[in-house]
């Protein structure tokens, strides 16, 4: 029997098969999860669609997450089909591709505000919609994070602001749903040749410092998170909330 075996698990944020959030459906399925897929726009539903039915999941739904109509329709629509929801995967982040490179001066207040809503803010809003389904059984909520967070990475610039953000809400979250047997965790992943990580200027060149550096000495794939998303999201974990777990081949330890 899989580890997820009877669970209902929605997933925002695939946009191809190199998606983090792809390699956690694909596993979260093969445990027996029953799953529902997001999806930001008509260009990406191309894509998700027949990745969907490989893998034979039916619901697949429209949302942009700086709509909180949008939001609220997919856990309204959930809720008319599903009789709970146990995991909720936030594997999405966005900025301006002009502030993903140079100086973090050039961060306008307009950027600013864009990456923060899409990559940050929509924890908040996904958690409070998800929060009457989630309570029925109690659920794991996980959300997708980097080190940049923390040290600057050059290039990062907004996005490693966002990203802190992020983390401060996987602990606020985690406090404000705990009494619903609800935790929140985040994975702060190794860099990964991803659509997202295209955004980011020189991206290249911070995946070879990561490799040479490491304590592993090697990058992770897509396939490293899925399994600590597997572990974050079962019965395995249920006693752990609020945290950033690194799945990073140790680089986070590093001084030099
Ligand atoms: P990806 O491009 O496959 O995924 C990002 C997703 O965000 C896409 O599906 C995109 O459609 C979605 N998105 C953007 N704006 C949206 C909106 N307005 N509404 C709905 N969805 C929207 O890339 P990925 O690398 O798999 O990124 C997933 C998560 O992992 C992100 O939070 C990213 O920051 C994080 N992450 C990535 C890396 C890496 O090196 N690739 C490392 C650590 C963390």
């Amino acid at each position: 029997m899989g580890l997820l075996e009877g669970k209902k698990a929605v997933i925002f944020g695939i946009a191809n098969e190199k998606s983090i959030a792809w390699a956690i459906a694909r596993e979260f399925r093969e445990q027996g999860a029953e799953l529902a897929f997001t999806y930001a726009n008509d260009a990406i539903a191309k894509r998700i669609f027949p990745l969907a039915e490989s893998i034979g999941v039916t619901q697949v739904i429209k949302c942009d997450v700086a709509k909180d109509e949008d939001i609220h329709d997919v856990f309204a629509g959930l809720g008319k089909i599903w009789d709970g929801l146990d995991i909720l995967i936030h594997s999405v982040a966005f900025a301006n591709r002009d502030e993903l490179k140079g100086s973090f001066l050039n961060t306008s207040r307009a950027g600013f505000a864009l990456a923060m809503d899409i990559s940050a803010y929509s924890l908040i809003a996904m958690v409070k919609e998800a929060q009457p389904l989630m309570k029925v059984r109690g659920g794991s909520v996980l959300a997708m994070t980097y080190y940049a967070s923390e040290k600057v990475f050059p290039n990062y610039n907004v996005m490693g602001v966002a990203k802190a953000a992020l983390e401060a809400n996987v602990r606020y979250l985690a406090e404000a749903v705990g009494p619903d047997s609800i935790r929140v965790n985040a994975i702060s992943a190794g860099p990964l040749k991803t659509l997202a990580a295209s955004g980011v200027g020189g991206f290249h060149q911070i995946a070879a410092h990561v490799e040479a550096k490491t304590p592993l000495r090697t990058n992770i794939e897509q396939k490293d998170v899925a399994d600590a998303a597997l572990f974050l999201c079962s019965d395995l974990s249920r006693r752990i909330t609020g945290g950033i777990h690194f799945v990073d081949s140790g680089y986070n330890i590093m001084g030099m």
